[in-house]
């Protein structure tokens, strides 16, 4: 049994957020000529995650959790949308800061003018469902923020792009009551002139753990950077250890590690990831998270129960704009009735089963990590929304960076990529600062 979404031409389409997700519904949802779009943005720009706020405390809701000195870790060469090259018309550096890719996501809004779809300084308080004759539409609840008015509207269908790199996840570890300094999580990190001459721990090794490590190390007495692949502790520079993860946490800074050791450190920064937080979805939208999975989700996009309403953005370890823009291609196929999805039974059964084989192997958590399975995720939606495949090329480059970033965290951004075709040997990189 297959069943059709199929929205009435000039469907109401609302879309919260106006970060990169946002911004590429907003494209895909409006140039399918049958919908009318509105975006709906806290803050007074577009770009979410890559505006930068130097102050912790900004009169927003929303919280960046960009630092001042980063600059990617995938080479822009891969990293735009489908039709809008991050090409070198934006820098010659492959790896640029994120002052670019901001101005990167500014250049896309002008050349497809999304600005006027967008209403800025209006956040999304609630969202309800409402029961129509059979259909459900979507009461959502707006401030704006200038005003300090209140609304209620109604749209047939929501697309939530709110992001998923604000809401820090605080690991419980034994002793953090005893130990009698800072904590603090890499969401609240912006720069490393404050911690000068500090002893300090990071916890968590992924892409955050070890670029703000390598940051620190500049100023700092002496960094650990503790996690949980590293079984035996060695000194990786000067001043820079990699450590077990840590154990349990005692009185007065002392932190003891997996091997038994102990370190005596004057602060801990957790790089220990981010939560999915919907805030604003009432009980009415059945929307769960638990053990950092979103349910009821039909491929990692869509609520099985109620498809009107979809979630942009969910997977991790992937090639973020790309991704979120075959997910909205699709989405835009689906609402316009071109392509059809399974039976709401066959949607839950479907993460049903994907969540009882996870669950067996003790990594539920893990659902909605992608990694080498995003590329076959992207080339399904690509053919059902009958759009352009991304090209092995770029699969290629993402590989090849992945792996050159685990051996040399420090030296990855001095390479420059250059792309000249689809297929897979298209590609070439060369080494050097620029
Ligand atoms: P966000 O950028 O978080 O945007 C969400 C938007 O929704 C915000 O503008 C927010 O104000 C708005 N919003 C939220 N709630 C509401 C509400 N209730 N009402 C109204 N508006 C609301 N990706 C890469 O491709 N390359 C990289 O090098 C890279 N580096 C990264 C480094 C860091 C430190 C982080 C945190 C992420 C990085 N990423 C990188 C991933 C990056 O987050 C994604 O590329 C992408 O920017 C996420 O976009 P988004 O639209 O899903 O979310």
């Amino acid at each position: 049994m297959v069943q059709s979404i199929q929205l009435s031409n000039n469907a109401k389409i609302a879309v919260i957020g106006a970060g990169a997700a946002g911004l590429i519904a907003a494209k895909n949802l409006r140039d399918s000529g049958l919908f009318q779009v509105e975006v709906f943005e806290e803050m007074d720009t577009v770009g979410g995650t890559w505006v930068y706020q130097e102050e912790i405390a900004s009169s927003y809701y929303f919280q960046s959790s960009m630092y001042r000195d980063l600059r990617t870790n995938l080479p822009k060469e891969i990293m735009g949308f489908l039709d809008f090259p991050f090409d070198d018309s934006f820098g010659v550096s492959s790896f640029p800061s994120h002052q670019v890719v901001l101005s990167y996501l500014m250049s896309f809004c002008k050349t497809f003018q999304l600005f006027e779809l967008i209403r800025f300084h209006c956040v999304v308080k609630k969202i309800s469902r409402f029961d129509y004759f059979g259909c459900h539409k979507w009461d959502l609840v707006l401030y704006d923020l200038r005003t300090q008015q209140l609304e209620q509207r109604r749209y047939d269908a929501v697309v939530i792009c709110n992001g998923h790199y604000t809401k820090s996840f605080i690991p419980q570890i034994p002793g953090s009551d005893l130990f009698l300094r800072p904590i603090i999580h890499s969401h609240f990190y912006k720069s490393p002139e404050p911690f000068y001459k500090l002893r300090i721990a990071v916890l968590g090794a992924g892409n955050s753990g070890i670029d703000i490590s390598y940051e620190l190390k500049r100023v700092a007495s002496k960094v650990s950077l503790c996690h949980k692949k590293c079984e035996m502790r060695r000194m990786l520079e000067d001043n820079l250890e990699e450590c077990p993860t840590i154990e349990s946490l005692d009185t007065d800074g002392k932190i003891h590690l997996a091997d038994k050791s102990t370190l005596q450190v004057d602060l801990l920064i957790l790089c220990t990831g981010y939560e999915y937080d919907f805030p604003f979805l009432d009980s009415s939208c059945e929307v769960f998270v638990q053990d950092r999975v979103v349910l009821p989700i039909y491929r990692h996009l869509i609520h099985a129960k109620y498809p009107t309403m979809s979630f942009v953005g969910l997977p991790l370890r992937i090639l973020p704009f790309p991704l979120f823009d075959y997910q909205t291609r699709y989405l835009a196929s689906i609402y316009s009735g071109k392509c059809t999805l399974p039976s709401c039974e066959r949607m839950l059964a479907e993460q049903q089963q994907d969540l009882f084989y996870l669950d067996s192997k003790g990594s539920r958590k893990y659902y909605h990590l992608l990694a080498e399975k995003q590329w076959e995720y992207c080339r399904e939606l690509a053919d059902l929304a009958d759009g352009p495949n991304l090209s092995v090329a770029v699969q290629r480059v993402y590989e090849d960076v992945s792996q050159f970033r685990k051996r040399e965290p420090e030296k990855y951004r001095r390479r420059k990529y250059i792309i000249f075709g689809k297929g897979p040997d298209d590609w070439r990189v060369f080494e050097g600062e620029l």
